[in-house]
């Protein structure tokens, strides 16, 4: 099966807006295995509305349109898929009985008087025949419009409206539409791989990528990590997974070392699970990252539980006041150096009381670099009960990829150690 996505919108046009709805639309496609040959941005414009519908219907079995649902005059796109079919727009009750309880509402004719009722209603009507899509979270539905043997879909531009009705109605409806027969489901893993890049990923299971059609294998690079989506079809979820799990084992065979987790986890998640499981207390003194690291271990619920504090220390002067790293070390190895990272690692575990002390110091760029100490140079360090470790790292990109992947390095090197080490060798 073959979809098209139509985005709609002048302000998409204008760059105003980045067209984050096709990015979503595309991904969910690709892992229900409907291919994507064509995408399209179109703006408020009846007429090429019009010609862009027709030339993505001619070509695909499924359009999904999305933006211009709304009550304003360039809202067109229900008009316009209508003409299209050749049929009329006709009023959807069940959605006009909503939105006219929303107006009954006391404040809403305080705030916009009786016309913006009007407005609204024209949210209800829809193609004749269509399929209306609830939105669980806004008045503009969206619909389902067959026509022959193919499909029209109109979800609403707002992103968060259009992802709660993709996933409740159109992916699902979608998945059904796409499986042939005795292929009835498709499960998906995705194996989520740290300390790795992705073309090193992909030599070691190319020839697994090239030689499997079900399952299949992709290769999805983040900035700071790699990902493999699994995917299979089968007859039922059971079968999908009997699938899966082989060619799991394989994967993880070649480059188990660097798949720290499955499917939604970030590595965040999977350390503030190892540490709450062996009972341990983590504290980060973060120079270059700004902060990111703490961001990203408060992003899990519940991390108080293990999760003590970061310290940004961003000049030498903090450092050495905050942290206790001698003045002497920075002096002499600079504050971008093994030496001012295991201080670092040590400062923040003394100085917050944890069990596992770890740091970051780098370039991130694009000023600072020099031949001997380049920009992406960065150390990070992790202090246990027992010894303090430091790694050197080169890590590559602009300023936002060296911190994310510094930020990234140091989890990697706890996650590490965690797996590693028995909690009573870090442990205070
Ligand atoms: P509404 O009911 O809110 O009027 P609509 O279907 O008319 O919804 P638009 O008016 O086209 O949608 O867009 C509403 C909001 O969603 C705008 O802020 C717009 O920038 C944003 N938006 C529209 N299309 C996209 C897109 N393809 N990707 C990301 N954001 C989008
Ligand atoms: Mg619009």
């Amino acid at each position: 099966m073959q979809a098209e996505l139509l985005s709609v919108g002048t302000e998409l046009l204008l760059g105003e807006t980045l067209d984050t709805n096709a990015a979503y639309l595309a991904e969910k496609l690709s892992e229900l295995g409907i291919s994507v040959y064509h995408k399209t941005t179109v703006g408020d414009n009846a007429e090429r509305l019009v010609a862009a519908l027709r030339i993505s219907l001619a070509r695909a079995d499924v359009v999904l349109a999305t933006g211009g649902l709304g009550p304003t005059d360039d809202d067109i796109t229900a008009a316009a898929i209508a003409q299209v079919a050749g049929v009329n727009l006709v009023e959807d009750e069940a959605t006009a009985e909503k939105i006219r309880s929303f107006a009954r509402q006391a404040s809403f004719a305080h705030q916009h008087g009786s016309g913006l009722l009007d407005k609204l209603l024209k949210q209800a009507r829809v193609p004749q025949r269509a399929e209306v899509i609830p939105n669980p979270i806004g008045t503009a539905p969206g619909f389902i419009l067959t026509c022959d043997s193919k499909a029209v879909i109109a979800l609403p531009g707002v992103p968060a409206e259009m992802k709660a009705m993709a996933e409740q109605t159109v992916l699902p409806y979608l998945a059904r539409r796409a499986a042939p027969e005795g292929s009835a489901v498709i499960v998906s893993r995705v194996l989520r791989l740290a300390g790795i890049g992705e073309s090193q990923t992909e030599a070691e299971i190319a020839d697994l990528v090239q030689t499997q059609t079900n399952p299949t294998i992709a290769p999805l690079a983040r900035t700071h990590e790699v990902h493999l989506r699994i995917t299979a079809r089968a007859a039922d979820p059971a079968a999908a997974e009997e699938m899966i799990a082989p060619v799991e084992a394989e994967i993880r065979r070649r480059l188990g070392d660097h798949v720290y987790g499955v499917d939604g986890e970030a590595l965040e998640a999977v350390v503030g699970r190892m540490l709450r499981q062996a009972g341990l207390t983590l504290a980060v003194a973060e120079s270059c990252t700004g902060g990111l690291i703490g961001h990203r271990l408060t992003n899990v619920p519940g991390s108080s539980d293990y999760f003590l504090g970061s310290l940004v220390t961003y000049s030498n002067e903090a450092k050495v006041a905050v942290l206790k790293v001698p003045a002497d070390t920075i002096q002499q190895h600079g504050a971008v150096s093994a030496e001012t990272a295991r201080a670092m690692a040590e400062g923040v575990r003394e100085v917050c009381g944890a069990d596992l002390g770890i740091s970051v110091t780098g370039i991130a760029g694009p000023t600072g670099g020099t031949p001997t100490k380049p920009v992406g140079l960065t150390y990070v360090g992790l202090a246990g009960a027992g010894e303090t470790a430091a790694e050197e790292h080169r890590l590559r990109g602009n300023r936002s990829m060296v911190k994310e992947r510094a930020a990234q390095t140091a989890l990697y090197l706890v996650y590490r150690t965690l797996r590693d080490r028995k909690p009573a060798e870090v442990a205070k």
